[in-house]
């Protein structure tokens, strides 16, 4: 059985390279037909997912007509990559091996690691958790290589780097080099991205820019520093000139709210070739937390009805509003049910945002910290409420992060972070009541709730082989859900 699995792997990867030239000139409904014949191979749910992709290319689907259009653009390595790394290596066989896996170590595997290797960075950004340590905090080479090892180990082949500044980072091209199976999504303020990293990016093939924008000029320049928007418009343009692709992340802030919900701001990220954006809401979180820059509901609710309609109509190859979308993913992505963060300490965190921790890659191996009762308390409560819409445990429901850190002693990892369930506390409650009633309005009066049903046990594997093990569509289900 192992011989042929690993021939059908085999067979994946040849096809990958003879579909790439294909693709890269040809139109969506060759797309359609990559995606077809991978369906074949994989294993549900991936197989449900790759089918659903088949079929959106097969209808001209825009968001996948934007991939299409992209590949043609892109450099061939980079169309490589994607297809080999993205699509077969995470997506098809490492599905198959993370469930593999999963009933080996009685565990539910994430789908993706973020990882800051370093919370060294040349800006000051206001509101920033990383800004001010220097090079105090950083993983050796060892350490970088070691996780990423064990998390292919595990089937996981996407990573996303953030920081600190990934591009100070002094093994970031060894890391793209050695792990050239694996893709990456490297989030940049892009201000030391020169000729020839972008060079070295696009022969590499294996990783996509988000690079940090807050607007126009004088927005971006006021959160980042002087001139670094006209950085940003510099890296966009080489990383065009060498075919990689790139996207923009954008903090949605209380101070830049109308910006980005304007149309003069998506049709300049559309005239810059942005691929896709990600926008994050301000958190009140880090060494000096502040709720001054937290959007206000209604704030967030005005930015959905504007993020959801630019991720339907297919201007970008996706749109993702980080908490709004919370119904795309099943809700909160913490703790290892779909990702967890290793900060440059060394420590585990559930998430990004939720900056508190109990164990350490430098104590433990990823699989003992995905199977801790830390982690796997968050995945037995996920989702933390039934309205996807209110999917997090800081600014949505913000009872359960306070009774996590204080049932497993997770230590805060900045100076400040205990701030956000102590002081904070009172506002955060307020906040998460305030955005309740939009929620609620989105989720029962709009059809969300029918569309994308919350569905318990799914990150618990006793639960998840009590209920669903018999039923491999409904485990496909669960995934779309
Ligand atoms: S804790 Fe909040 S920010 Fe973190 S993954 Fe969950 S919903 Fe997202």
């Amino acid at each position: 059985m192992k011989i042929l699995d690993n021939m059908k792997n085999m067979m994946m990867k040849q096809a990958s390279k003879l579909v790439t030239n294909v693709v890269r000139n040809s139109e969506v409904e060759d797309l359609a037909k990559l995606l077809r014949t991978l369906e074949k191979f994989a294993k549900e749910p991936t197989k449900s997912g790759l089918r659903k992709l088949a079929e959106g290319a097969e209808r001209k689907d825009p968001m996948l007509v934007k991939w299409s259009e992209l590949f043609k653009k892109a450099s061939p390595k980079v169309v490589e990559k994607i297809i080999n790394n993205l699509i077969i290596n995470e997506f098809a066989v490492g599905e198959k091996v993370r469930q593999e896996k999963m009933h080996e170590y009685e565990v539910v595997l994430p789908k993706l690691a973020v990882i800051s290797p370093t919370y060294a960075c040349n800006l000051r950004c206001v509101g920033c958790y990383a800004g001010l340590y220097g090079h105090k905090y950083q993983l050796s080479k060892e350490e970088i290589f070691s996780v990423i090892r064990q998390f292919n180990d595990l089937g996981i082949y996407f990573f996303i780097i953030t920081g600190g500044e990934p591009f100070i980072y002094p093994y970031l091209f060894d890391v793209l080099e050695e792990f050239n199976d694996s893709y990456f999504m490297i989030y940049t303020n892009g201000t030391l991205i020169d000729e020839e990293k972008a060079k070295r990016l696009a022969e590499l093939g294996n990783a996509t820019l988000s690079v940090s924008v807050e607007g126009f000029e004088e927005m971006t320049d006021w959160r980042r520093g002087k001139g670094v928007f006209k950085k940003v418009l510099n890296a966009w343009e080489l990383l065009t000139k060498h075919g990689v692709i790139y996207g923009a992340s954008i903090t949605a802030t209380r101070k830049n709210h109308d910006l980005i919900t304007s149309d003069e701001f998506w049709n300049f990220l559309k005239e810059h070739n942005v691929a896709y954006a990600w926008i994050f809401q301000f958190m009140p979180v880090g060494m000096d937390p502040t709720m001054d820059l937290v959007p206000t509901p209604e704030q967030r609710y005005e930015r959905f009805l504007i993020t959801e309609e630019k991720r339907l109509n297919g201007d970008f190859a996706f749109v993702a509003d980080f908490w709004n979308h919370g119904f795309l993913t099943h809700g909160c992505l913490a703790a290892g049910s779909k990702y967890l963060h290793i900060n440059a300490k060394g420590y585990v965190e559930p998430c990004v945002f939720q900056q508190f921790a109990v164990d350490s890659i430098r104590e433990k191996s990823i699989i003992e910290i995905l199977k801790s009762p830390f982690f796997e308390a968050y995945k037995r409560t996920i989702p933390y409420s039934n309205n996807l819409f209110r999917p997090c445990p800081i600014i949505d429901n913000p009872r359960v992060l306070r009774s996590m850190v204080k049932k497993f002693n997770a230590i805060p990892q900045h100076s400040g972070s205990e701030k956000v369930i102590t002081e904070l506390a009172p506002e955060l409650d307020k906040l998460a009541e305030g955005w309740k009633e939009y929620a609620d309005k989105l989720w029962y009066e709009k059809g969300y709730a029918e569309k994308y049903p919350a569905k318990r046990g799914i990150y618990n594997y006793e639960t998840r082989m009590r209920r669903y093990a018999d039923n491999e569509e409904k485990l496909a289900l669960d995934k779309k859900a």
